[in-house]
């Protein structure tokens, strides 16, 4: 096929992040600290607002187990996870020897559901352990609802890790995403909504929890002129280089966003006539999703054609699509997990699909998108 690739999420580089990569290479910081690690701590702070404090880190999930060890998650415990999302949520509880319980999603955001996670908390202290974190996610990029998770988490004393990788721009009651968990957590891999080609960040409340964040993150030195360790740590630092690269990606997060919003926005028209497709959008005005992925299902009674039967087309055409996250209770991986819930996620992953959603996609690239699904109108 020699047609050019259109990809769900592809790194779109606004222009000046080559200018603080040189930078760093002609004062020589190349290493996992120096002023692009601290500036694009501050220009995260200043855009998520809310007083918070940014450690930059190599990665999202180095970013939920500092999270985890943070809040004294340890062997034997339990922790609840969504059930739909992207497998790095889970993983790193069980890093720490902990048990992930999912639950299942509520269909308006497709996040977690605030009355299942209630009824496995109870069933968990039933059981006799009261589960130690909540890990809760945006997905593809839409809040959770915030007010509903937030009052059950309150309600048992719980502390709400909040999976924003997917979500930096994303607002809640005109409140930014990243800045509703007792820890929050960032990604900047190579397709999220800003790219550092590889990297992370950790959002906490106070300084010191950004500080004890740092410390995990450097391999817990103690304060000696030798090596001196009374922890264990991690080398979970970004590097300065990596760092250039987020500075130079913050300053077109916000357009970048506008046109993924207009990604949404070409789909919403584009199946407006089509009964049986439903476009993921905002269940209201209280929701402001940076749509990093644009996403349908497909009710193939109404439609006559199923989610699987685009993808197939799409891949002719070497466009891009896929199904929506497979639920972590379904995966080989966690099928001895207690999971919470009914069919919820399981549908959506039916009879899902992501659709290409960049914001680097030309008219051209929507003209082969659009005629490869005007097929199917
Ligand atoms: C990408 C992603 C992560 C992990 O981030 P990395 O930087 O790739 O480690 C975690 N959770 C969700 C929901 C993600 O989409």
């Amino acid at each position: 096929m020699n047609i050019k690739q259109i990809y769900l999420s592809s790194p779109h580089m606004g222009g000046t992040e080559r200018d603080f990569v040189k930078e760093a290479f002609d004062t020589n910081w190349i290493a996992p600290l120096g002023p692009n690690v601290t500036g694009f701590e501050s220009d995260l702070e200043q855009y998520l607002g809310s007083e918070r404090h940014v450690a930059a880190l190599s990665s999202g999930t180095a970013a939920l187990h500092l999270a985890l060890i943070m809040i004294g998650v340890r062997e034997g415990d339990e922790v609840i996870c969504q059930s739909m999302t992207f497998s790095a949520s889970a993983n790193p509880i069980v890093y720490q020897g902990a048990t992930p319980v999912f639950v299942d999603s509520e269909p308006e955001t497709w996040n977690m559901c605030p009355v299942q996670l209630e009824a496995a908390i109870k069933d968990r202290i039933e059981k006799g352990k009261k589960p130690k974190a909540i890990i809760v996610v945006h997905l593809y990029g839409m809040p959770y609802k915030v007010d509903e998770i937030t009052a059950v988490a309150t309600k048992y004393n719980i502390p709400v890790i909040e999976d924003s990788a997917e979500a930096l721009g994303s607002k809640y009651k005109n409140r930014s995403c990243g800045t509703f968990g007792d820890l929050s957590i960032l990604s900047f891999n190579g397709n999220k909504i800003i790219t550092t080609s590889g990297g992370g960040a950790l959002v906490t409340r106070t300084p010191a929890e950004k500080q004890k964040a740092v410390f995990l993150a450097t391999q817990a030195r103690d304060d000696a002129p030798h090596y001196q360790h009374s922890e264990i740590g991690y080398n979970y630092r970004l590097s300065n280089i990596c760092a250039g690269i987020g500075r130079g990606q913050m300053q077109v997060l916000d357009e970048h966003i506008g046109l993924r919003r207009q990604m949404n926005q070409f789909y919403s028209d584009l199946f407006a006539q089509t009964e049986g497709v439903e476009v993921f959008s905002e269940p209201n005005s209280h929701y402001f999703s940076n749509h990093w992925l644009t996403c349908i299902t497909v009710n193939s009674s109404k439609t006559g054609f199923t989610a699987k039967e685009i993808r197939l087309s799409l891949e002719k055409d070497n466009i891009e699509s896929r199904p929506l996250w497979k639920p972590m209770h379904l995966q080989p991986v966690f099928k001895d997990s207690p999971y919470y819930g009914e069919k919820i996620a399981e549908e959506l992953f039916l009879h899902g699909l992501c659709l290409p959603s960049g914001s680097n996609l030309k008219d051209a690239d929507k003209q082969r998108i659009m005629s490869v699904l005007s097929q199917f109108l």
